[in-house]
């Protein structure tokens, strides 16, 4: 087995204990692989071990893999970095989820911009629950008009929320920051908005991510190894 191989290994098991011990299904929880700045051949390993759903931070980086690896059959490209307006072409051409839409304006440039003939696009609503230093995402007040308003963007397919908390100091606050995500992500349910994807967790929280609700955890380094500058 190769190190990648094991390493997803390994964190499949961790999913799956957390679902366990948070009484839900493993099936319900995707994990997304985080290939930024590793080459083809590290995403080729890891979909030769089964992965399928793979997140790119630079757009770029994300084309060049994307056409060196055109030879392998149902990957799934997600977005998870920031997006520039000038960026929001090719993204909407090339790539099956945007996790970090915090604009309307970026929403309806991916919306105009999308092919016919490929199906919407997946898109999540990127939230600042915390409040955070780190100021991507919009605030917590916003989200709703937000949500309400891509939703309506034809070539957009509104699937969730995604948040990137503050590393928290233990697994309890780890966790009240997760549940203020799901609790977000049942109130847009409950206005309608019919989502089902909560991408929430990295590799150090997967574990209060998922307790709390998480339906899609992004890890990188964990399955890939450390990264050499920091992304
Ligand atoms: C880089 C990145 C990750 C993965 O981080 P690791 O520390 O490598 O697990 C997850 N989410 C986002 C938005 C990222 O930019």
């Amino acid at each position: 087995m190769t190190m990648i191989a094991e390493n997803l290994k390994h964190l499949r098991d961790r999913i799956t204990t957390a679902c366990l011990s948070a009484g839900r299904r493993p099936e319900d929880v995707t994990l997304l692989a985080v290939s930024k700045t590793f080459g083809p051949q590290a995403v080729r390993a890891a979909c030769a071990a089964g992965q399928r759903a793979f997140g790119e931070n630079y757009v770029q980086e994300a084309l060049d893999k994307m056409a060196a690896l055109d030879d392998l059959p149902g990957i799934e490209w997600h977005c998870i970095g920031p997006l520039q307006s000038n960026k929001t072409r090719p993204v909407a051409e090339s790539f099956h989820w945007v996790h970090t839409i915090d604009r309307l304006k970026i929403a309806e440039r991916l919306s105009a911009q999308r092919p016919a003939g490929l199906p919407p696009l997946n898109v999540c609503i990127q939230v600042n629950v915390d409040a955070g230093a780190n100021k991507s995402g919009v605030p917590v007040a916003q989200a709703f008009a937000l949500a309400r308003a891509v939703a309506l963007l034809p070539g957009l397919r509104l699937r969730g929320i995604m948040s990137i908390p503050e590393p928290a100091p233990d697994f309890e606050a780890a966790c009240a920051v997760h549940t203020r995500a799901r609790a977000l992500f049942d109130q847009l349910n409950a206005d309608g908005l019919g989502l089902d994807t909560l991408s929430a967790g990295m590799s150090a929280d997967l574990e209060a991510a998922i307790a709390a609700g998480s339906t899609l955890v992004r890890v990188g380094a964990a399955i890939f190894g450390e990264r050499a500058a920091a992304g």
